[in-house]
C-alpha cells in the first residue's frame, strides 16, 4: 500500500482536525506531508506543494531552515524546558530584551504563553486587572472591530466577530460591542481610505461615550484584519483610535499575532502609525505566529512600565497570577532568537521591499483579471476578492491550486498570498502562474 492512503486513513480514524467539518474529508481528504524544505512541502510519494500561506501564517524563513535548525539542535542539548515561575533562563531573557529593544524600549515587559488566543486572553485580563488595581474595577467592557479575529478560546472569542466561529458558543461568551471596521473597501463615492478610517473612528468614539467609562480596552488588528478576508485599513485609524482611547480612558491592545514580524512591511505593523517620528504606543502588543519562524508554539504580550507598575505591590492578589505550563519554553524562545538573527543578518525588512515589488509585478495578470476585485497589498501580504464566485469557491480553488503544486487556501471569496520571506523571481513566477490558472479553472 502506498504511504499516503494509509496515513490518511489512520489520520481520519484518530485525529480530529482543526477548523474542519470532518465529514467533508470524505470528499477531500487531508494532505499527508512527509517532509519540507524552504518553500516546499513534500508528500510521501514526493509530490511537492509551494507553501504560499506560510502554513497558517507562521513560517517566515522556510521549512527546515538550516540556521533555525542549528540553533534548536544546540538548545536541545543545553536546556529543553524549565518552569518560568520562580526560575529564569538565557533564551527567555534575551528574547525579552531584544523584543523590547525593537519597540524602542517602550514595551519593556514581556509576558509569555504558547498560542495567539492565550495572548489575547492575557491582554484582556491584564487590562481589566490594571484598571482594577488602579481603583477602576468597573472597567469590564471591551470593544472590537466588525470582522475582528483574536482567537477562539472563550475570552478571545468574545472579541472575535465571526458568526461561524461564535454562534454555537454565544451563550457561553461575554457580550462585547463591535465598532465599525475601517476596511478601505467600504469607501463610498469620493472617499479614500483615510476618510473611511475617520468615519470608523467616529463610530468608535460613539461606543466609547456610550460605554460611560466602563470600557477597559479596544482591541485591534493593526493595518490588516486577516482572518475575515484581509480587510486593510489606513494607519490613520490607529492614530485616531489611540487618541480616543486616551480621551475616554481605555487601553489600546494591538493584536499583531498575524501582522507582526515584518508581514506588513515594517517589523511591527503599528510602526506605520508613527507621527512626526514619534511611534504610536499601544498599551499591549500581542505577538505569536511568526515569532518562532513557524517552528514552535510561542506567544507574548508586551506592555509598558505603566501597566507593569500597576501590578507591582506587596499584595500577592494585585500581581498577575496567570500561568501556562510551557510559559517561556527555552526551545521556542531559541527559535525566536534565531528568527530575529535572520532579520538582522539578512536585512530582511529592506530585502522584502524589493521582493514584494517583484511579486506584485508578477501578479499583474491576476490584478487585471475581469473577475478580480479589490486587489490589495500590504508589505508581504497580497489579497483579492473574486466576483460572482461559484458556491464552495474556497475549497474548489484550494484543490485546483494543489493540482498545480501550490498551497493556497482562500477565505470565502478572498484569495490571499502570505508567502515565507524566501519567495524569489522563479518561485514567484511559478506561484503567480499557478494561481491564475487555478482561478480560470474554477471560474470556467
Ligand atoms: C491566528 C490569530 C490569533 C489566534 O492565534 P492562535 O495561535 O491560532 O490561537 C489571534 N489573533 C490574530 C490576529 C490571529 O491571526
Amino acid at each position: 500500500m502506498p504511504a499516503s492512503p494509509d496515513l490518511i486513513a489512520r489520520s481520519l480514524a484518530a485525529v480530529w482536525h482543526p477548523c474542519t467539518q470532518m465529514k467533508q474529508h470524505e470528499a477531500l481528504p487531508p494532505v499527508p506531508v512527509a517532509r519540507a524544505a524552504g518553500l516546499w512541502l513534500y508528500d510521501p510519494e514526493g509530490r511537492r506543494y509551494l507553501d504560499a500561506i506560510s502554513s497558517w501564517w507562521t513560517n517566515l524563513f522556510g521549512h527546515c531552515n538550516p540556521r533555525i535548525n542549528a540553533a534548536l539542535r544546540e538548545q536541545l542539548d543545553t536546556l529543553e524546558h524549565v518552569m518560568l515561575a520562580g526560575f529564569t533562563h538565557e533564551p527567555v531573557v534575551q528574547l525579552s530584551e531584544r523584543l523590547s529593544a525593537l519597540s524602542g524600549g517602550a514595551l519593556g515587559h514581556c509576558f509569555y504563553a504558547s498560542d495567539g488566543a492565550s495572548a489575547t486572553e492575557i491582554a484582556l485580563k491584564m487590562s481589566h486587572h490594571a484598571w482594577r488595581n488602579a481603583g477602576d474595577a468597573e472597567k469590564t467592557g471591551f470593544l472590537c472591530l466588525e470582522g475582528s479575529y483574536h482567537g477562539e478560546t472563550l475570552g478571545a472569542l468574545s472579541v472575535t466577530d465571526v458568526a461561524i466561529f461564535r454562534d454555537a458558543y454565544a451563550p457561553l461568551i461575554r457580550d462585547v460591542r463591535t465598532v465599525p471596521s475601517p476596511d478601505a473597501r467600504l469607501a463610498r463615492d469620493g472617499e479614500n481610505a483615510v476618510d473611511v478610517a475617520r468615519r470608523a473612528a467616529a463610530g468608535l468614539e460613539k461606543a466609547l461615550i456610550e460605554g460611560e467609562g466602563r470600557i477597559a480596552a479596544l482591541i485591534v488588528e493593526p493595518l490588516v484584519q486577516c482572518a475575515t478576508g484581509f480587510a486593510m485599513h489606513d494607519a490613520e485609524y490607529l492614530r485616531l483610535a489611540r487618541r480616543l482611547c486616551d480621551r475616554y480612558g481605555a487601553h489600546l491592545i494591538c493584536d499583531e499575532i498575524a501582522v507582526g514580524f515584518g508581514r506588513t512591511g515594517t517589523f511591527f505593523a503599528h510602526e506605520q502609525a508613527a507621527t512626526d517620528g514619534k511611534n504610536l504606543l499601544p498599551d499591549f502588543l500581542c505577538l505569536s505566529k511568526g515569532i518562532s519562524g513557524g517552528y514552535l508554539p510561542l506567544s507574548v504580550v508586551m506592555t509598558t512600565d505603566r501597566i507593569y507598575d500597576a501590578f507591582y505591590d506587596d499584595a500577592t492578589a494585585r500581581g498577575f497570577l496567570h500561568s501556562h505550563s510551557y510559559t517561556g519554553n527555552p526551545l521556542a524562545c531559541r527559535a525566536a532568537l534565531a528568527t530575529l538573527d535572520i532579520f538582522e543578518q539578512d536585512k530582511v525588512i529592506a530585502a522584502n521591499r524589493r521582493r514584494a515589488d517583484v511579486f506584485t509585478k508578477q501578479l499583474v495578470a491576476l490584478r487585471d483579471h475581469p473577475r478580480v476585485r479589490h486587489f490589495r497589498r500590504c508589505g508581504m501580504l497580497w489579497a483579492f476578492d473574486v466576483a460572482a464566485a461559484p458556491a464552495d469557491f474556497a475549497r474548489r480553488y484550494f484543490s485546483a491550486a494543489m493540482q498545480r503544486e501550490v498551497l493556497l487556501r482562500p477565505i470565502g471569496n478572498t484569495v490571499y498570498f502570505m508567502p515565507p520571506y524566501l519567495l524569489d523571481e522563479e518561485s514567484g513566477d511559478f506561484l503567480a502562474a499557478a494561481a491564475t490558472a487555478a482561478l480560470n479553472e474554477v471560474l470556467a
